[in-house]
């Protein structure tokens, strides 16, 4: 009897141990292993609705008619290889948890969705409503999506969206990363911050060591339309995620040259890649046109290839890198708080 006890201690705290020494991500079917997530697609939309916080209802379109366009493409890239994918669209601008747990059903596909506000285009995603919270306000709403699920539908959040304006940060937008740090600090889900430039991007880095997250929990979301690469090393060398997240037909080439002079640098380990394509658009007949995500497989492996990047190279980039960015766990600032 005593030794069934024993046992019973011993297991609970091997699996305990076991649990918490694991990397794990959240998709919209729960949990999942992040060894065993495969090849990523980071950035990607299935729908995105630009109608507006303040107009947006559900009802703006016909879910069954939306998987019958969208399954296909997912389909595709599921037998070039792709296992998880990451969907960036955020309240308010059409994010569909059930839409996307269907989605994964049907494809046995890792889908992740997202809690946050994009804060973008001048707040026009925002409900007005929403522009007098504080940051701890912002984060209630946030972390209870993570503890108890989206709207009832127990479906958890994979990653924290936000989005601020290209240029400097304003007041709001700094209520939104301080939101989003809180969250981090209480979930541990990274943040992926729809940024563009490099003024805003490291404003929010300092934001966030500010606040105690280490800028390991940061992926500079649109990090590919700022001009100057060198500011995406100083930012990787920071730890923060580059999202080179805007690869189609015609920019292969001018991505692996930006990815050589990367791996040059020495911060492959740091890079994401993606296509921010699709979607179904509901103000548009049939969901309107629908683009592809299969750029990386066709076109960007081959020409890496052709380029000196090893398989490993590949690897990191299209598995390692996502497989750490997205794992669900908290990173705090090794610098001492300022604000403390
Ligand atoms: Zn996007």
């Amino acid at each position: 009897m005593k030794s069934i006890k024993w046992l019973i201690i011993f297991l609970l705290i091997a699996g305990c141990t076991k649990q918490e020494g694991k990397n794990y991500i959240m998709t919209v079917n729960g949990s999942v292993s992040a060894d065993k997530s495969g090849v990523w697609l980071t950035h990607e939309h299935l729908l995105v609705d630009f109608i507006g916080a303040d107009s947006i209802h559900p009802g703006r379109y016909d879910r069954t008619e939306v998987v019958k366009k969208v399954l296909p493409y997912l389909r595709q890239v599921k037998d070039k290889g792709c296992k998880t994918f990451v969907e960036c669209t955020p309240e308010y601008l059409g994010r569909d948890p059930e839409l996307l747990r269907i989605l994964a059903d049907s494809t046995k596909m890792n889908i992740l969705t997202n809690t946050g506000f994009y804060g973008a285009v001048n707040n026009k995603y925002i409900p007005s409503s929403a522009m007098s919270l504080t940051a701890e306000e912002m984060a209630i709403i946030w972390i209870k999506e993570w503890e108890t699920g989206i709207a009832g539908t127990g479906i958890k959040p994979g990653f924290i969206k936000i989005a601020v304006d290209r240029d400097s940060l304003t007041d709001f937008h700094k209520t939104i990363i301080k939101a989003a740090a809180i969250t981090h600090l209480a979930t541990g889900l990274v943040i992926a911050s729809h940024t563009g430039p490099a003024l805003p991007a490291f404003q929010q880095i300092e934001v966030l060591q500010e606040a105690g997250v280490d800028p390991s929990a940061f992926i500079w979301v649109h990090a590919s339309s700022e001009k100057d690469s060198s500011k995406l090393v100083e930012a990787a060398k920071k730890g923060a995620w580059i999202s080179l997240d805007n690869l189609n037909e015609l920019n292969v080439g001018k991505i692996v040259e930006k990815l050589k002079y990367l791996k040059e640098k020495g911060v492959l380990g740091r890079v994401l890649i993606s296509h921010d394509a699709g979607w179904y658009d509901p103000a548009k007949e049939d969901g309107g046109d629908f683009r592809p995500f299969t750029t990386l497989f066709d076109k960007l492996i081959p020409e890496l290839k052709n380029n000196g990047f090893t398989k490993n190279d590949i690897k990191t980039i299209l598995e390692t890198n996502p497989q750490q960015a997205f794992a669900v766990k908290i990173r705090k600032a090794n610098i001492k708080s300022k604000t403390l």
